[in-house]
């Protein structure tokens, strides 16, 4: 038995979960939020309890004290020699990377390397792996990428019909991004494929960021998600695939400059941007219900980017097998779904139980009945128990 942690670090928080590895028992959970400021929460979950005060925490080194202190003062260890290893998720391992790593002077070398195309995460995945390192400084660290699922996409997914050159000397291609949960659901889907010699898998991750992908025999074939985590579908807060003209045009019309035209392209468009409500789809979806013009156009929008993306997978993947809803939305958004499976059933011949679809929040579940011609599937993702599968995994080969 191996305690395990699996940290995710933002600009402002720390989020973690100790897992009792191989049994993947969770033995605590919890996040430091508003890092840096004087009314900082730290709530943490364990045996049961909660606990979350507000407190003043100025930077992740000291959250990971707080945790530290929690983490003894609550019994959950005896000792932080016990925590043997951290995996950390980063999420822009670029061309580096097709799979989980160990921390080591070259590893975050290429993570520092890669902050102009992550910059908000990768600058914070490594000031939290520091801070770890600094206090568990026997552990193994291991970094785990939302990159590494999508690096199997051939060259006609991941190249932008930019000129080569650009490609070539700027990295500059399709990345895509949630690959540790796009990856899990893979797995856990496959249950749903027996039989089946080559599954083909089509992945809704749709949560405030969201994105789709293709999986054929377990590898990724395309995927949403661009460059960056602002394409593919429209999200929370971010446009998705736009004309890249709407970026010129835009900034002409309003005299904002492209780095502000790209700041609103990713923090006030989305649900947001359109329905001018929320960037939260329950509140939107409440709006619509009280006959807002603007969220039931939003609504539309989000439904319509997602069955047209369903669409272009079924044809790059030469049909389907399986399609999963996951994440915020996916998994509890019951009418988006439902919804979605509307938008498709008539050119692809699914057919889903409206009322047990209504029936499942949060939990897994077959939707689709017999009749139906792709099998339509709930699954919860976790991507944290990926990071402490491939993290328990390096610290056995030390
Ligand atoms: P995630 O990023 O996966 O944590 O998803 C968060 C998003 O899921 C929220 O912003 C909501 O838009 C959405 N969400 C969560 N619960 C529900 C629900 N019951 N109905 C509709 N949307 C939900």
């Amino acid at each position: 038995m191996a305690k395990v942690m699996a940290v995710n670090a933002g600009s402002s928080s720390l989020k973690f979960k100790l897992y009792e590895m191989p049994e993947e028992k969770v033995l605590c959970s919890g996040n430091a939020e508003r890092i840096g400021h004087e009314d900082a929460i730290f709530g943490i979950k364990w045996n049961g309890q909660e606990e979350k005060n507000i407190l003043p925490i100025l930077d992740h080194a000291a959250a990971v004290e707080l945790l530290v202190k929690a983490l003894i003062d609550k019994g959950i260890v005896k000792s932080m020699d016990e925590i043997v290893a951290c995996g950390h998720r980063i999420v822009q391992g670029g061309k580096y990377f097709s799979k989980s790593e160990l921390f080591n002077k070259d590893t975050e070398d290429k993570i520092e390397s890669l902050i102009p195309l992550a910059p908000l995460h990768n600058k914070a995945h490594l000031v939290g792996f520091r801070a770890f390192k600094k206090i568990l400084p026997d552990s193994v660290n291991v970094a785990v990428f939302d990159t590494a699922f999508h690096q199997t996409m051939s060259e006609e997914d991941y190249l932008f019909p930019i000129p080569y050159e650009y490609s070539e000397k700027y990295d500059c291609r399709r990345y895509g991004a949630h690959g540790t949960s796009h990856k899990y659901l893979s797995q856990v889907g496959l249950k749903y494929c027996e039989g089946i010699a080559h599954p083909k898998m089509i992945i809704c991750h749709i949560g405030s960021g969201a994105s789709l992908t293709a999986v054929k025999d377990g590898k990724c074939v395309a995927t949403s998600m661009g460059l960056t985590p602002l394409g593919g579908i429209m999200m929370g807060t971010r446009t998705g695939d736009l004309d890249p003209s709407v970026m010129n045009y835009l900034c002409k019309c309003t005299g904002k400059s492209v780095e502000e035209m790209y700041q609103i392209f990713n923090k006030k468009s989305g649900f947001l941007g359109v329905s001018e409500v929320s960037n939260d789809s329950r509140d939107v979806l409440k709006a619509c219900e009280e006959g807002n013009k603007k969220a039931i156009i939003a609504n539309r929008l989000f439904v319509r980017r997602i069955a047209d993306f369903i669409g272009q997978y079924f044809v790059r993947l030469g049909g389907a097998d399986l399609i999963i809803f996951s994440a915020g939305i996916g998994e509890n958004s019951t009418i988006t779904r439902e919804q979605i499976c509307d938008a498709i059933a008539p050119a692809l011949g699914i057919e889903i139980d409206k009322k047990l679809n209504a029936s499942i929040r949060g939990k897994e579940a077959l939707l689709s009945t017999p009749n139906s011609k792709i099998k339509v599937a709930v699954i919860p993702t976790d991507e944290e128990v990926m990071i402490a599968r491939d993290t328990y995994a390096y610290y056995l080969k030390k």
